[in-house]
């Protein structure tokens, strides 16, 4: 930090001159934003800010950043759920706001994205010095025929590219493909033994990263960098979370481990061409043990291990630790690059098989856990290259503590009891999709503890988001971040839209509970007749992809408007086409509860088929809930209801996006007014005047649509 810190102009102004660049309006949430953002980094106290569509929040956090990366030094690593945000503030508002900025601060800001390792093209692999994840179970043709055609794109696009970010190639590539040109970074060679270490698109990417004021990243990378003993991002002592109502799942993706014959294979196959083959051979029917025993399991949570499963996860362990010995000193080709990739790579793989597997039976406590081969006798290397970007090597059951508040309900259990609780972990399996065999998953019950410790432990944290608030608080999100009462501070801004005079929320309590069974045939009425009455213009969020395919097929027999549904669209732009006709009705599943945008005429309607809780059957979700019970608190409010009111909110918010525009929520399930738990679930959403009355609605519909 300079000794000397430079005298800045106040946030207020730089704020102005940045609105005013971008051709925007200056709002009161943004300002307030903005010095609440500032008054967190002066004070180096956490901060969770609500902030309504439309209120310019980018701005809001990316001025004080940038302020305080010019004071101080430092930079401000702000990290985003989505790639769309990521562009957003990179393509968008990071080069308007540096040169609104540029004269009225020491020096133009810098900026740069910095992703994980595996995003980037490896010149080394790419130069064939590495092995190629060759799969034998590609045995369709037309598979085969499609992946060569994106390893064509690949190759010729990589004559070209300045950065090998992989979200530079349009339309997208399958990760089979992008597998054959790109490494973890476990399987990186590090820069100084690789031959292409020089040119490195990833290095390059981190050395920008390391000159800029402000770092955009995803909450992948983020909670890596947190986790490990080693620095993946440059310095920084303020983070920003953006999206932040996905931070704890994106964390749980990163720590979640998998096992199953396929990755097994793929280790034998990695190993096979450096070791014995009596030590292959012994990893390869350890896996073929695991693949029958999958095949023939019921797919679902493990709670408690079958000694069959014990056994052969002893298996698969040893063998792995077997292969490993068999390889050797890790350092013993470091003059060989060739090989020293050969090695490493089978390595990375050997060391997941090995640990996921083990970390598999520890879920089940120390009895089934054991000692097995035990895990410390070949040495890493070079540690800089542990850290995966899938997150495979990032072990929960050590690193994923306790969250030390309750559910929604409160715990009545003591914190002793809590944090064991807390630490533990659930083991589940998945059942096999065509090529996918099955699969065993093990993942944290809870990231709190571990978020605690390593990322609200080490630096400054701002968390936004348009969603914070679940049931009129942040609570609920505080705890699954593992932020305890009296460390962080709350603010919601408000939004700049007037929800109640531009927004209607209707319920259809007249309509029956929705069944398990698919779409009431009452449900495919009630959306026929909104259609009608809005013209098309209607965005159809389900709860399931069946529900979602149902409705489109009873609805393009009856009525007049252009259906699509995700999924069935060639092009993979249906939003496109639904926001280029206002007609056209999209409907579909997760992805669209969260990532539509579409301002104007084309949004008018927004149906949601029913609340979104999780399945009955999601192994993650009911362990969770099943453990807040265990100690007292109310697992359905803490788990169930939490994550259908965050979905929720974001559906409803879907409608309004732009100052002019007005239109209907309509919600069928009646639960959502009746329910003794509908209350909480009514005051996450957005405050658009409520109704019950389906004839006020469809007669709004038309006004509205007529007005158009
Ligand atoms: S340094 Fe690592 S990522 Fe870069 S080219 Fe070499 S092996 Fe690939």
């Amino acid at each position: 930090m300079p000794k000397d810190r430079p005298e800045l102009p106040p946030v207020e102004e730089l704020l102005t001159a940045a609105v005013t660049a971008v051709g925007g309006v200056e709002r009161p949430g943004q300002v307030k934003m903005a010095q609440a953002v500032r008054d967190a980094v002066e004070s180096e106290e956490h901060l969770a800010v609500q902030a309504g569509t439309g209120t310019g929040k980018s701005l809001a956090y990316l001025v004080p950043a940038i302020r305080h990366a010019a004071e101080s030094g430092e930079a401000v690593v702000v990290s985003t759920a989505t790639i769309a945000l990521q562009r957003q503030l990179v393509d968008r508002d990071l080069p308007r706001l540096a040169d609104a900025l540029e004269g009225l601060l020491p020096n133009r800001p810098e900026f740069a994205i910095l992703k994980g390792r595996r995003n980037y093209l490896c010149r080394h692999k790419m130069a064939a010095g590495m092995p190629e994840d060759e799969d034998d179970q590609l045995f369709d043709p037309r598979e085969v025929s499609a992946t060569g055609r994106m390893v064509q794109r690949i190759q010729d696009w990589a004559d070209d590219t300045e950065t090998g970010d992989r979200d530079e190639i349009v339309p997208g590539v399958s990760d089979q493909a992008w597998r054959q040109f790109s490494v973890t970074a476990r399987e990186c060679l590090g820069a100084q033994r690789c031959p292409s270490g020089a040119d490195c698109f990833a290095e390059l990417a981190r050395e920008r990263a390391g000159e800029a004021d402000v770092v955009v990243t995803n909450h992948a990378l983020l909670a890596i960098d947190a986790m490990e003993d080693f620095a993946v991002l440059p310095e920084h002592d303020v983070v920003v979370v953006d999206e932040a109502h996905e931070l704890a799942d994106r964390v749980t993706s990163v720590v979640t481990g998998e096992l199953s014959e396929a990755t097994v294979s793929l280790a034998v196959r990695r190993a096979g061409r450096l070791i014995e083959q009596g030590v292959a051979d012994r990893l390869q029917e350890a896996g073929e043990d695991l693949r029958a025993l999958l095949a023939a399991a019921p797919p679902g949570r493990v709670d408690t291990l079958p000694q069959s499963l014990g056994m052969t996860l002893a298996l698969v362990r040893d063998a792995a630790f077997a292969c490993i010995t068999a390889l050797g000193p890790r350092n013993k080709d470091k003059d060989d690059p060739e090989n020293a990739g050969l090695r490493k790579a089978a390595f990375t793989m050997l060391d997941d098989v090995h640990d996921t597997a083990q970390r598999m039976l520890d879920a089940f406590g120390p009895a089934a856990g054991g000692t097995g081969s035990g895990r410390d006798a070949p040495e890493t290397a070079d540690s800089d290259s542990r850290a995966s970007d899938s997150g495979a090597s990032c072990t929960g059951s050590s690193g994923t503590g306790a969250s030390a508040s309750g559910g929604p309900a409160g715990r009545a259990g003591g914190d002793a009891e809590a944090e064991e609780i807390h630490r533990a972990e659930v083991v589940w399996l998945e059942e096999g999709r065509g090529r996918v065999p099955p699969t065993l998953r093990v993942a944290p019950l809870s990231v709190g503890g571990m978020l605690r410790d390593k990322l609200f432990g080490e630096r400054t944290v701002v968390l936004t988001s348009a969603t914070l608030a679940l049931g009129g608080t942040f609570d609920s999100l505080a705890r699954q971040w593992g932020l305890r009462p009296g460390e962080w501070t709350g603010l919601d801004v408000g939004s700049p839209f007037d929800h109640p005079r531009r927004g209607i929320l209707y319920v259809a309590t007249h309509l029956p509970q929705p069944g398990r069974d698919g779409l009431p045939e009452a449900y495919v009425d009630e959306i026929a007749e909104l259609i009608e009455a809005a013209g098309g213009r209607t965005l159809g969020l389900f709860s399931s992809m069946r529900a979602a395919k149902a409705a489109t097929e009873a609805l393009r027999e009856r009525l007049d408007v252009p259906l699509l549904c995700q999924g069935d669209d060639s092009t993979g732009q249906p939003v496109k086409q639904f926001a280029g006709d206002p007609a056209t009705c999209l409907f579909g599943t997760l992805s669209l509860w969260q990532g539509v945008d579409v301002p104007g005429p084309s949004l008018t309607l927004v149906i949601i088929d029913r609340i979104p809780f999780p399945r009955p059957d999601d192994p993650l979700a009911s362990a969770r809930q099943r453990h807040v019970a265990a100690s007292g608190g109310n697992g359905f409010m803490a788990v169930a209801a939490t994550h259908a009111a965050l979905l929720l909110a974001q559906g409803a918010g879907r409608l309004l996006r732009s100052m002019d525009d007005r239109g209907v929520v309509a919600v069928l399930d009646p639960r959502l007014a009746t329910a003794r738990y509908s209350g909480f679930l009514l005051n996450s959403l957005p405050p658009y005047w409520r109704t019950t009355d389906p004839g006020k609605v469809r007669e709004a519909l038309r006004r509205l649509t007529a007005d158009l």
